[in-house]
């Protein structure tokens, strides 16, 4: 039979039948299907299939991945779907559409946070007019040059850069490179961000390039900045830069000299005197600058995931309460902390009693400015835990 879900490679049409187990995932919102729940796998290589329950019932399509724990990500209801350019341009478009309210404030932003936009493990970043795209399966990988022309009939790029130099795709069976995909993406982008500029780097910052998850807290940390101000994790300084406008004096610290570099540049493009740039661990600094007990009216925490696996959330936990109790402890009267983690394991209900445990022993009395999930950029799908991972709260501290 002559397949119409056929990506390139793939003559025939390859079918999978899935257990009650499987069913019921997408049935109840999750795209993905474990491996243990395929009872008949594909016998093609990476791509897209069919999908049948025990009974026969076509299901939908979905990307397959033989190599991997998430065999199955389903991509439309619709079995007969034609996975060509014309169907990921109308896959793509309302999430570009989406983000037109913070196109309006940040050249730079999330265009498809995978599964949170129906995109099951691709990701898209805008740099201005640039595009840095990861495609983290080996069924998504199958259409690199679908989307790419998809993306770039929509967006009209400069260039798209696949920063595919990410660990989760040898569990894919795929290779982990950096690769231009069209057009030609420079090493530094500048990013306008609600009017402060910084200096990304697509090919081998952070991420694909900035942490774009973080620009709303940034702004919000902005707008609230006064005094003495701390950025602990400061990484390029974008936390300093927002809070440079309204503090008397900021410290960016780092463990990384290369970032701090170019957070000194990025103090210039904006002109900014009063940012002082410190290369320190956050752990021993914190801990020396209580034990001095300094004061600060402005705290920013914006740490790496510390629990990289479930099995290290306890240790994790531990590593957090200590930066946070530290914190909470350094703060003026009246100053404030914004505190974050970006720990998929470390949920929403853990972060919220991690804090709730440092402000026991901080002997401060502390309350609660806000709480934040992700931004509209990076959409967290309720029956889709695995989108969310970043959550953050500002806390005052009234005494
Ligand atoms: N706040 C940044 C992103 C921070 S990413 C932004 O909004 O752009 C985390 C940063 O923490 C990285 O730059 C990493 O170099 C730094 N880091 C990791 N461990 C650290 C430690 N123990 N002390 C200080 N910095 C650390």
């Amino acid at each position: 039979m002559t397949s119409q879900l056929a990506a390139p490679g793939l003559t025939t049409l390859d079918s999978a039948t899935v257990s009650a187990k499987g069913a019921r995932r997408w049935a109840h919102g999750h795209p993905w299907i474990y491996r243990s729940d395929v009872l008949t796998r594909p016998s093609a290589a990476a791509g897209a299939v069919t999908v049948h329950d025990e009974r026969g019932r076509p299901l939908g399509c979905a990307l397959w991945s033989p190599a991997s724990e998430i065999a199955l990500r389903l991509l439309d209801r619709n079995p007969h779907a034609t996975l060509d350019e014309a169907w990921w341009r109308q896959r793509l478009a309302p999430a570009i559409a989406r983000r037109a309210s913070v196109a309006t404030q940040a050249n730079a932003y999330r265009l498809v946070h995978g599964e949170g936009d129906a995109c099951p493990s691709l990701i898209c970043d805008k740099y201005d007019r640039w595009l840095v795209v990861q495609l983290l399966s080996a069924g998504i990988d199958r259409y690199r040059s679908e989307i790419v022309s998809a993306l770039s009939s929509l967006v009209e790029p400069l260039g798209v850069l696949a920063r595919n130099d990410v660990p989760v795709r040898a569990k894919e069976g795929l290779p982990t490179t950096v690769e231009l995909l069209a057009g030609d993406v420079p090493r530094e982008v500048e990013v306008n961000e609600h009017g402060i500029r910084y200096l990304a780097a697509p090919w081998d910052g952070q991420k694909t390039g900035a942490f774009l998850d973080q620009r709303e807290l940034r702004v919000a940390a902005g707008a609230r900045a006064k005094g003495r101000a701390l950025d602990c994790f400061s990484y390029h300084g974008s936390f300093a830069l927002h809070l440079a406008s309204r503090a008397n004096h900021v410290i960016a610290l780092d463990v990384s000299a290369e970032a701090l570099r170019r957070a000194a540049r990025n103090c210039a493009l904006n002109g900014l005197s009063n940012v002082e740039l410190v290369e320190a661990n956050a752990f021993e600094f914190l801990k020396a600058k209580q034990r001095a007990r300094e004061r600060f009216d402005t705290i920013v925490l914006d740490p790496p995931a510390f629990a990289k696996t479930r099995a290290s959330v306890s240790s994790a936990i531990r590593g957090y309460k200590e930066i946070n109790l530290r914190a909470m402890r350094l703060l003026s009267r009246g100053g404030v902390l914004f505190t974050a983690s970006c720990s998929f394991h470390l949920t929403m209900p853990l972060f919220l009693e991690m804090l709730r445990a440092a402000a026991a022993d901080s002997a401060r009395r502390l309350a609660f400015i806000e709480l934040r999930g992700q931004p509209l950029d990076h959409p967290e799908i309720l029956t889709i835990p695995e989108t969310g991972y970043l959550k953050s709260a500002a806390i005052e501290a009234l005494d």
